[in-house]
């Protein structure tokens, strides 16, 4: 183990309910309601620079770093929209759940975009907070309750991946986590 200079992140101890609660309490005290949530705003209310990247990497998909109150969130400018909107919904989970000091996260594709179902219990911490951060993602452009009222008016999955703007695979698996599916 290298001597730590920093504090280490650590993942929350909250459950995937009380992170989405989060979540919609976030978008709630910035006014954002109206769908699709655009993560961008809310990045931008907050000070949070946001950036699209060339990495050298090709795998990589995003990354986050907070120095004090400089907190930039880069973006691979060559994943499709609805990658992008998930990577940065992504950093802002790490964001608000996991870098309390100074630290970064960079993200592979196989930390992202895809909400397996895994719990953070069993975990290694870096891979819990993964699962935190695409909880807290999930949560922030799908939350629960928005997606219950669409769903009332309308249940195909195209459909509301549309008015949600994410994906119509996120917003399949989004549904049957909701028991909607
Ligand atoms: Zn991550």
């Amino acid at each position: 183990m290298p001597e730590a200079t920093a504090p280490t992140l650590t993942p929350v101890k909250m459950s995937r309910t009380q992170i989405e609660a989060r979540a919609l309490e976030i978008l709630r005290s910035h006014g954002i309601t109206s769908l699709p949530i655009d993560p961008v705003t809310l990045a931008n209310r907050e000070g949070i620079k946001v950036h699209n990247a060339k990495f050298s990497e090709e795998n990589l998909s995003g990354m986050v770093a907070k120095r004090g109150s400089d907190v930039t969130i880069l973006v691979n400018q060559s994943d499709p929209p609805f990658r992008k909107r998930f990577t940065i919904a992504h950093e802002l989970g790490h964001i608000y759940l996991h870098l309390q000091s100074d630290g970064e996260f960079v993200d592979t594709q196989v930390d992202l975009f895809r909400d397996t179902g895994e719990t953070a219990d069993n975990l290694s911490p870096e891979r819990a907070m993964e699962v935190q951060a695409n909880q807290f993602a999930a949560g922030l452009l799908m939350p629960s309750e928005l997606v219950r009222s669409q769903f009332q008016t309308c249940s195909r999955v195209d459909e509301l991946a549309r008015i949600f703007n994410v994906s119509e695979e996120a917003m399949g698996i989004r549904l049957s986590r909701l028991g909607l599916g």
